[in-house]
């Protein structure tokens, strides 16, 4: 007997063996010589894993998915969804698998996925493959997403296979290893709906309940409580994506979260200059999915949820219709006190008054009419609360209407009523907590990404560096916080990944 050998991963399989109609059990595509790119050492540490072992030859070989680990049950998950607004009853991870779940160092259930990890049953016309770039970019998303707070999916590892991917032109291939809260879409409950019926989507809502919102099972109406604890958690998350400019690109009902996590970056990209038609995605042809259009997106998304709840809800269907109505129109207003409780605190504002709102939409309105770069301006407010309104007022082509917004605002910061009228460093230290000074500039993240294609993982790894630490602003990294310069065009990202 030899010593034993510690496995990288204690691995459960919850869903599989819970729900066994939604998923298939499949093995990832051989990849020929894969070569670990980049390893989140931190999150690694947060599974409880080993990351020395997971670098090693054999552990790059699990994060590749040519070889399963003990105790693993890969399985490619079923669901389906609406995109962009079409239904399509059977989607699924046509490039994915799901390689179980993992108990993280503070007890929380954790899915390991591979992205790129070739054709499954679900692969329709699809390859089954990732080229490097992408798999990259959900990497240095999640992590920025992570470090400014916002609940979402991270990456462990991106390996590349060694083998390339035919996409517009030859790519290298790359498998992303995704950790994730877990992998339960509103596709999940639309898929269960369509081809179980009621009793499929019961146990999959008693899961779901269990693993994400426990709390709702002891409601009187455990499944109406469920759709509700859902419904809420994605307005929080919508909310905090708008009060950085993030915007997803592909809100699908099958790219939306049970669990509140931010989920599947694909064209997804951060507001530059302030306009809420912003669309970056080239294959989001009706904007259906721009930056203002995503509180109302997600709101759409929920009654797709809600709808495949119905019988459970209740066995009069009206009645069940009436009471999941009733929590869909609290979306609106629930959005709307997260999404205004973060405007305040980036405006230094406490308390609510009667006439925040229209300071509010006033800026707003300003930022838009003069093109204003979201990120930079909310950055500048703390210098302005301490004296220095020149930082802002620089970001204005006619700086006159600033000023007199900016009159309005430093009257209110002042006003009586303000729990700390005097205090104005502990207000522009507590702005500098959730303005970030930096933000995935698209400029600089398709700069990273062109050099890691080519070989080079210098720049990626310093923008991961930049983006690890938001809030803090740091010297010589002026270039990261800077809008794109003019010669960078209009942006555009690509679903074609
Ligand atoms: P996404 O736009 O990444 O959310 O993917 C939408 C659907 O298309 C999912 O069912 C994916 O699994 C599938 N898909 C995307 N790209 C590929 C690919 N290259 N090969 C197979 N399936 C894919
Ligand atoms: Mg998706």
């Amino acid at each position: 007997m030899g010593v034993a050998v510690r496995p990288l991963f204690a691995f459960e399989n919850s869903y599989v063996d819970g729900l066994p109609e939604l998923s298939v059990a499949w093995r990832a595509a051989r990849s020929p010589a894969p070569r670990l790119l980049v390893l989140n050492e931190e999150l690694a540490g947060e599974l409880g894993a080993d990351a020395e072992a997971l670098s090693a030859a054999d552990g790059v070989e699990v994060l590749v998915g040519n070889v399963v680990p003990d105790g693993a049950s890969p399985v490619a998950q079923a669901y389906a969804g609406h995109q962009f607004g079409g239904f399509v009853p059977r989607l699924g991870d046509g490039r994915a698998l799901l390689l179980g779940e993992v108990l993280d160092v503070h007890g929380r259930r954790r899915d390991l996925h591979l992205k790129g990890s070739g054709r499954t049953p679900f692969a329709r016309g699809g390859d089954g493959l990732a080229p490097l770039g992408p798999m990259l970019r959900e990497y240095v998303m999640g992590e920025a997403m992570h470090a400014l707070g916002i609940p979402t999916t991270r990456a462990l590892a991106v390996v590349a296979t060694g083998a390339d991917v035919a996409r517009e032109t030859m790519l290298p291939g790359a498998v992303l290893v995704r950790v994730a809260a877990s992998h339960v879409r509103v596709g999940t409950f639309q898929y269960a709906a369509v081809h179980g019926g009621p009793e499929l989507v019961r146990r999959l809502a008693d899961y779901a309940i269990a693993r994400h919102h426990p709390r709702a099972a002891e409601a009187a109406n455990p499944y109406l409580a469920f759709f509700e604890r859902v419904l809420d958690t994605q307005a929080s998350l919508i909310a905090r994506w708008m009060l950085v400019g993030f915007i997803h690109g592909v809100m699908n009902t099958d790219n939306m979260t049970i669990s509140g996590e931010t989920i599947d970056y694909g064209p997804c990209a951060f507001l530059d200059s302030y306009d809420p038609a912003t669309v970056f995605s080239s294959i989001d042809e009706g904007a259906r999915y721009a930056y203002g259009n995503q509180p109302r997106i997600a709101q759409w998304n929920l009654a797709r949820l809600g709808e495949t709840l119905l019988p459970l809800i209740d066995d009069d269907t009206d009645t069940a219709i009436s009471a999941a109505t009733e929590v869909l129109h609290s979306f609106a207003d629930r959005y709307r006190r997260y999404w205004t409780d973060g405007m305040h605190a980036k405006l230094g504002l406490k308390n609510d008054r009667p006439e925040d709102g229209a300071l509010i939409d006033d800026l707003l309105a300003l930022l838009h009419a003069q093109g204003v770069d979201f990120t930079s301006f909310f950055r500048a407010l703390s210098p302005a609360v301490l004296g220095s309104p020149a930082p802002a007022r620089s970001l204005f082509a006619e700086p006159d209407a600033f000023e007199a917004w900016s009159g309005r605002w430093r009257a209110r910061l002042a006003s009586p009523g303000a729990d700390l009228p005097a205090d104005l460093p502990a207000t522009a230290k507590a702005m500098d907590r959730v303005n970030p000074v930096y933000i995935p500039r698209n400029h600089q993240m398709e700069s990273a990404l062109g050099a890691a294609t080519a070989g080079d993982l210098a720049p990626l790894r310093r923008l991961l560096d930049v983006l690890a630490r938001p809030f803090d602003e740091r010297p010589g990294l002026e270039s990261y916080a800077a809008p794109a310069p003019a010669s960078f065009g209009a942006y555009r990202t690509f679903c074609g990944t």
